[in-house]
């Protein structure tokens, strides 16, 4: 089971949990979502737009795997 992670405000879908407020249960994979569902937290971004959560840690300037709570602050190291 995989995580998708919406790249505007970092909402989480994970086919494990699915999302029953949404209407899909438990265990939807990702690729099943309609392609016109939108984020539930943003609105802004749909299905395709979202990445695979693994892709979105890693993509880092500095390399370094930072967890999608600890970005978005501004803080520089
Ligand atoms: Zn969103």
């Amino acid at each position: 089971m995989s995580q998708f992670i919406c790249p505007n405000c970092e909402y989480v879908y994970e086919e494990a949990k699915g999302d029953p407020r949404e209407g899909w249960p438990a265990g939807t994979p990702f690729a099943q979502v309609d392609p016109d569902w939108t984020c539930p937290d943003c609105g802004v971004r749909e299905q395709v737009d979202f990445v695979p959560i693994a892709e979105f840690e890693r993509n880092d300037q500095d390399g370094n795997i930072i967890a999608a709570e600890n970005r978005g602050r501004g803080d520089q190291a």
